[in-house]
């Protein structure tokens, strides 16, 4: 009887794990926020990047490397200052980007289209890069916000572990929240390096997210006019 209970908790178990498994096998995300703990920014990035660089020495050590070597020795500390200080940064919302605004003096009613914004992201579920290319729009509602503030956006967002589909919706929704209007399109083009270089080793595949909101998502003309400017309409 005991030995049952015990096989039935150890499938318990395994189920579970075929199905965590599972989710990051196919990419699928569980929340529009990043899951961040309470206490994520209790700890100070200092002491984050002697610890991480504390375990990844033990990861390298584990896989057999000789850590003595001169070319190895410095990894573990630059892979954690990394983490931290650079691509895993947009966890921090102390990093966040102030967005400055400025009146929209000449009247311009249009859209405006940024396109081609270079970024460089992480998948969650395998910690390896994901890269392509951003491209955003909104129609000014009386304000307007300087160009490279986008960029800064999409950057911010891009620095942390991620799936595309959180990734695009969150620069879409703070976008709408800095301008202060609804009509905010997002599209992002992105490469994954977890189906590229390893799984199914597919390195032509590229992955498409889109947000549409406010006249973007009820008004084709709009939405056909963006596509037009990014070359994706059909
Ligand atoms: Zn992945």
């Amino acid at each position: 009887m005991k030995q049952k209970e015990t096989l039935l908790n150890t499938m318990g178990i395994n189920l579970v794990r075929a199905s965590i498994e599972e989710i990051g096998e196919e990419h699928v995300g569980t929340s529009l926020e990043t899951p961040l703990r309470e206490d994520a920014f209790v700890m100070d990035d200092n002491l984050k990047v002697e610890l991480i660089e504390k375990h990844f020495r033990e990861i390298m050590h584990i896989l057999g490397l000789d850590l003595t070597d001169d070319s190895l020795k410095g990894t573990p500390h630059r892979v954690a200052k990394m983490y931290v200080k650079e691509v895993f940064a947009g966890l921090n919302p102390k990093n966040k980007p102030a967005a400055k605004l400025f009146e929209n003096k000449y009247k311009y009613a249009e859209m405006l289209v940024e396109k081609d914004i270079t970024f460089h992201s992480h998948c969650e579920h395998h910690f390896v890069p994901i890269y392509g290319k951003a491209h955003v729009a909104y129609i000014s509602n009386g304000n307007v916000i300087g160009l490279s503030k986008i960029n800064r956006i999409v950057q911010y967002y891009a620095k942390r572990p991620q799936v595309q589909e959180r990734l695009t919706m969150q620069v879409g929704n703070e976008l709408k929240e800095v301008l202060g209007t609804e009509d905010v399109a997002v599209i992002m083009d992105a490469y994954h390096m977890c189906v590229s270089s390893r799984g199914v080793n597919d390195t032509n595949s590229s992955t498409v997210t889109s947000f549409y909101s406010g006249k973007f998502e009820s008004d084709e003309q709009s939405r056909n006019e963006f596509l037009k400017y990014i070359s994706l309409k059909k």
